[in-house]
């Protein structure tokens, strides 16, 4: 980062203004800033992924520990708030499939741990944010394990379950589903399931079709075979456990035991390898055995062999098979509905451990019409549940940002529920601003969605960021272009709002989401604190870019280097936390420089007036050749912070290419 100061300009530096200088007083004296109480005013929040940021334990998966042991990283960075990926236990690496929302994932550590990590943020002054998946659950969920027990059970209505949902969607008994995502249906078995008791199982193997024969019996039980040239398993039970059998004839095996299994039984010619040809299961749509009569057994599907009484029947999952979704019925019933209880009750037990808000999971799928009125009244009836506990403890409102993506204009009604939403227009903007090099529309698009949220909430809080976990990021948009990386940087910690900063985006990594071909990981790769061999990677199952995860693009690295971006950061958050205007003023369209200026359409400028009355002027050059500008009537003997290549001249400036600067009013 280059900077072209006048000695005139140094000087008025060396005299206080309202707002804070990085204390960065040359390259090699450079330290990371250590926030004073009360001193990040920025309302910046940094989005972790838990399983690829930080592992303290050495297992390969990012751990509760591991952040409490980088906090002074995220405080350096200037972060008053972080967004947890899903913290409960979960069947996919990413924890949106949610197991148990009252527990956390024992990958990440203890519920002890949380607590203890939560602590030491707030001893920092940073406050934790959970990923809260409203929307569905998982297909390991325990309410939908219930659930599937059949019409009987009291969670059966939890969810939508139907072995006829046309019917039943025409017929009104499934009111929150209505247009694309109502026809989102998934295969589940449901009835009672398993078995407790002493079975006799057959396997018969000595003709073209496989068969297992299951029997009740009173005979007594038989230890499993210890003879190791016999290769016929049953794998029973949960956890399962593969038990040999005993051959008495030509291909047929037998075995008596006593059984607990809350599934049934799969058939294995192998103890030790499970690759496909060894495990022989149920045909596809036939998996429930009858007992006393042979199942033809197959290796092509090999489902699992259920006991019990099952019957076929369907789910409703707009996120796939794995994800149920959630039934809260009609939206008069919502909040009175066994998962919104259910869910409010554990959203208390993480208050009460000292969890300081929400991230709330696509809220516009919740009732399946994502322009209607009904998931801004639903999110109205969350946020009022969960705010009046908040309140019961706090003197403040509790935090709650919903993921709506869509266009600014349909993201303005969601604020009738939440205080806050992602703003996923900020980005949209910003990447053509940038690519385009074209900046004097910037300013007056912003302006344009805040008046739009502020007609549904006075004080609507527009999370702007760059990219998340499952958008391709910024640095591969930008074609790893180092100077517009940092202006991009500088815009987001410019602008009205309350910015969020994604993992690894501070340091410049890049990858293409790639979610149809399952590897989303690929934009969700591990930070590199010193070295490559202590990176998080093990639940990212390989799909992460091997050329990101080295350690010049190391946090020590880039803490080293003052042409970094992750310094760049330091300074612009630096900027931000101390100069009330930049950290909550509203924005203004500049007088000269602004969306009808299209001579001089590569500079984006505006004021940011905090009702403090602090004011600054924020000016970018997107261009690739320098301007001056004509400054008459602005202040410009304070500099806050700049980037690039800046000059001032009586009241004139100019601005390198890429250069971005902001003057003190
Ligand atoms: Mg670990």
């Amino acid at each position: 980062m280059k900077r072209i100061v006048s000695t005139i300009l140094l000087l008025a530096l060396l005299f206080a203004t309202s707002c804070g200088k990085n204390p960065q007083p040359g390259k090699d004296a450079f330290k990371v800033p250590a926030y004073a109480s009360g001193e990040k005013q920025g309302h910046i929040t940094y989005q972790l992924l838990i399983y690829s940021f930080a592992d303290s334990d050495g297992d390969g998966i990012g751990d509760f520990n591991g952040i409490t042991s980088k906090l002074d990283y995220l405080d350096g960075l200037g972060v008053s708030a972080i967004w947890l990926s899903p913290a409960h236990p979960a069947d996919s690496y990413h924890g949106y499939d949610v197991q148990d929302y009252s527990r956390v994932n024992p990958k990440y550590g203890t519920e002890a741990d949380f607590k203890a990590m939560i602590d030491a943020a707030h001893a920092k002054g940073i406050k934790i944010y959970m990923d809260y998946v409203l929307n569905h659950t998982g297909k390991g969920n325990v309410w939908f394990a219930e659930a599937k027990k059949g019409p009987s059970s009291p969670k059966f209505n939890w969810f939508h379950i139907s072995s006829d949902p046309a019917t039943d969607i025409a017929t009104g008994k499934f009111p929150m589903l209505t247009g694309y995502y109502a026809n989102e249906w998934h295969d589940v078995t449901v009835g009672e399931i398993g078995y407790t008791g002493r079975l006799h199982f057959k396997v018969d193997f000595s003709g073209s079709a496989k068969t297992l024969t299951v029997s009740p019996t009173d005979a007594a039980t038989q230890n499993p075979n210890t003879d190791t040239s016999v290769k016929m398993f049953l794998w029973i039970g949960e956890p399962g456990k593969a038990v040999r059998m005993y051959s008495t004839g030509t291909g047929i095996y037998e075995i008596t035991l006593d059984v607990d299994s809350p599934w049934g039984v799969l058939v294995r010619t192998s103890d030790t390898s499970w690759d496909g040809g060894t495990k022989w299961g149920a045909p596809k749509g036939a998996n429930v055995l009858t007992m006393g009569q042979p199942l033809t057994l197959s290796t092509d599907d090999a489902n699992d062999i259920l006991f019990g009484s099952p019957t076929a029947m369907k789910f409703q999952g707009a996120f796939g098979s794995w994800m149920p979704d959630l039934n809260y019925g009609a939206l008069a019933d919502a909040a009175s509905s066994g998962p919104f209880q259910a869910l409010a009750e554990t959203a208390d037990k993480w208050m009460e451990m000292g969890v300081d808000g929400f991230r709330l999971d696509a809220v516009k799928h919740i009732y399946s019409s994502e322009t209607g009125p009904q998931n801004p009244d639903f999110l109205k009836l969350w946020y009022e549940r969960c705010n009046a506990s908040y309140r019961a403890t706090h003197s403040s409102d509790l935090y709650m940002v919903g993921e709506v993506w869509m266009d600014a204009d349909k993201v303005a009604p969601y604020y009738k529920g939440l205080p806050a939403c992602f703003e996923f227009d900020f980005w949209e903007r910003l990447k053509w601003v940038l690519n385009q090099r074209t900046g004097c529309y910037f300013a007056n698009d912003l302006m344009g969605y805040r008046q739009k949220y502020a007609a549904v909430r006075p004080g609507a809080i527009a999370a702007t960021k760059l990219t998340n976990h499952d958008e391709t990021r910024a640095a591969t948009i930008l074609n790893r272009d180092l100077a517009k990386l940092k202006q991009a940087a500088a815009f987001l910690l410019t602008a009205e709002g309350e910015p969020y900063i994604y993992q690894g985006e501070e340091l410049g990594y890049w990858g293409k989401d790639d979610d149809d071909g399952g590897k989303d990981q690929l934009v969700r790769t591990p930070i590199v604190w010193d070295t490559a061999v202590h990176a998080a990677t093990r639940d990212l199952d390989g799909h992460f870019d091997m050329t990101l995860v080295t350690d010049e693009i190391s946090v020590d690295a880039q803490t080293k280097d003052p042409e970094s971006l992750l310094r760049c950061y330091y300074d612009w958050t630096y900027a931000r936390n101390t100069c009330p205007a930049l950290a909550t003023g509203k924005m203004s369209a500049h007088a000269k420089y602004n969306n009808n200026n299209t001579s001089d359409k590569a500079v984006a400028a505006w004021y940011m007036t905090a009702s403090s009355g602090s004011k600054a002027l924020v000016l970018h050059n997107v261009g690739s050749s320098a301007v001056t500008l004509d400054l008459q009537g602005d202040k410009l003997d304070s500099m806050l912070v700049s980037l690039g290549s800046v000059s001032v001249s009586g009241t004139s400036v100019t601005l390198g290419a890429s250069s971005s600067v902001v003057f003190v009013q």
